[in-house]
């Protein structure tokens, strides 16, 4: 009895030695591979002082800190590179070599108006522009880097825009092998780069005509002087006339340009002070007294505001401009009224007139660079097609706004508003 209840006490002595030199140090080893393995080991605890065991709980606890070192520095990279993928402005794309997009950014999601997730969709799919995928697929084979100008046209309500992106395609370094791991694609938006350059050879073209009509008007005139026209005195005298006359145009034309130069490209600098509205309009319905009293043309004035504050000449030639174009364009007998009154912060000038008005489809251009409506009427009497533009410019860099209404064939009534007073003087 005495022997079997040594013979137990011995087992189970064995068996407590066993269970905690080797199968609790074992089963502690598993649990914590299976912890490393998942990657969500801490400080390994093998507990056992066999040296074996120690060893291999030392390295895994090498093993481990490696682990959280490098998942603290994954986290911090992708942290970093979504804050800088975030604030860029250029649209950032990753494509694998089966072109399907692995990342985008913020501003690439913007860019396309993209309202589903790109994410692992085909590039043919995202971007309705077969010369994309094209050009990936270039940079790909040919493993550099391929420049792409692409042109999109989104509906924006019911109108479509043009828009125009400048792509940098670079491959991905390989990883093994000698085929890119992908295509980084960079989006630079440049419709206003284009936009300007397209504005920029449109003025070009325009002025270049402008200055052609006189231009061979007065060489076709010489060339009749030199031919003999000189000998017939009544002839030449006309000849000189028609030359002095477009001479004058080209003239014009030039100070109208750098006046809408001066007003488009610099902030002008402008010079304020207060002044009275009568006497402005005074000085400049007599420079167009002549004017007026050949086109049998009457005024009226209804002005309830007495001071304005302004950069005078450049306000007298807006009036100018506004005033010319009713006589211009007005019939014999053209009725203009000038009425002012303040609006709130406001002061509101009116020029209106009944001349033939402005057809609806014209109104909302008649104020761009040499845009005519009655292109010859505006020719013969020496229009640059530049007056409306000016007065906008003017107006604008007064902090103001300008507007037209008119029913075409009854007359037009150009409004021209500006703060009543401005902070720097
Ligand atoms: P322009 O030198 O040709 O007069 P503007 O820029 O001053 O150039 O005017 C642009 C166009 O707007 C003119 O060619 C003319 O067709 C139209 N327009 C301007 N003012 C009037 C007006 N008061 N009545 C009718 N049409 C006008």
């Amino acid at each position: 009895m005495i022997a079997a209840l040594l013979l137990l006490a011995a087992a189970a002595l064995i068996g407590w030695l066993l269970w905690r030199s080797w199968i609790r140090p074992l089963l502690d080893l598993r649990d914590l591979i299976r912890a490393l393995a998942d990657d969500e080991a801490n400080t390994p605890i093998v507990r056992s002082s066999l040296r074996p065991f120690t060893q291999i709980s030392a390295d895994l606890g090498r093993i481990a800190d490696r682990q959280r070192r490098q998942r603290r520095q994954l986290a911090d990279e992708g942290f970093s590179l979504r804050a800088i993928l975030g604030s860029m402005i250029e649209g950032v794309m990753i494509v694998d070599p089966s072109q399907r997009i692995r990342l985008a950014n913020d501003a690439l999601y913007a860019m396309f108006d993209l309202t589903r997730s790109p994410i692992n969709r085909g590039v043919r799919e995202v971007f309705p522009h077969p010369e994309l995928a094209s050009a990936i697929e270039r940079s790909l084979r040919e493993v550099r880097t391929v420049i792409l100008e692409m042109r999109d046209e989104p509906r924006i309500g019911d109108t479509r825009v043009e828009r125009h992106f400048r792509i940098h395609l670079s491959p991905l370094a390989p990883v093994g092998g000698s085929t890119p791991a992908g295509v980084l694609g960079v989006f630079n938006d440049v419709t206003e780069v284009r936009t300007l350059e397209s504005v920029r050879r449109e003025f070009v073209a325009n002025v270049s005509h402008e200055f052609r009509t006189p231009l061979a008007i007065i060489k076709g005139y010489v060339e009749t002087l030199l031919d003999g026209a000189l000998d017939d005195r009544a002839m030449a005298v006309r000849s000189l006339e028609v030359i002095q006359k477009h001479g004058d145009r080209l003239n014009l034309l030039i100070d109208d340009l750098l006046t809408v130069s001066r007003m488009e490209h610099r902030a002008p600098d402008m010079k304020y002070c207060l002044v009275s509205l009568p006497q402005i309009l005074d000085r400049v319905l007599e420079q167009l007294d002549s004017t007026i009293r050949a086109r049998q043309a009457s005024v009226e004035l209804a002005l309830d505001v007495e001071h304005i504050e302004v950069d005078p000449p450049r306000i007298e030639q807006v009036f100018f401009n506004l005033l010319a174009n009713a006589l211009k364009y007005g019939d014999a007998g053209v009725q203009l009224r000038i009425s002012a009154r303040q609006r709130g912060e406001e002061i509101e000038i009116a020029f209106a007139d009944d001349g033939p008005g402005i057809p609806y489809q014209d109104q909302p251009h008649i104020f761009e660079r040499f845009y005519r409506v009655h292109k010859d009427r505006s020719r013969d009497a020496g229009g640059t097609g530049l007056g409306l533009s000016i007065v906008k410019h003017v107006v604008m860099a007064h902090g103001g706004h300008v507007s037209v209404r008119s029913t075409p064939g009854a007359g037009a009534t150009f409004k021209i508003a500006l703060p009543a007073r401005h902070r720097s003087g």
